[in-house]
């Protein structure tokens, strides 16, 4: 698979110029898994966790996301490409 993420989020560790996502892998959630999970919750273990109906787009979210200037960056195993 050949995939790109775009992604418009920019101040996301991840987030790279030219509006694209740099993470080697990402978790989109319900808002409300997303808000109830610690930043160790992400991509790394997605084959371990339960799927759920979000409803509309405005009810999910992307969970690998972490703030530039976060401590948490390491916390979830995701790593950045570039
Ligand atoms: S991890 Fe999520 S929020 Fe961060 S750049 Fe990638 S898609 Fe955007």
């Amino acid at each position: 698979m050949n995939q790109h993420i775009h992604c418009i989020v920019n101040d996301c560790h991840y987030w790279q110029q030219g509006n694209k996502c740099a993470a080697n892998e990402i978790l989109v959630s319900t808002d409300e898994f997303g808000s109830s999970q610690p930043d160790r919750i992400d991509a790394a273990m997605a084959n371990q966790l339960t799927p759920a109906a979000a409803g509309s787009c405005m009810s999910t979210c992307c969970k690998s996301y972490v703030s530039k200037d976060s401590n948490q960056i390491n916390a979830d195993g995701i790593k950045r490409m570039t």
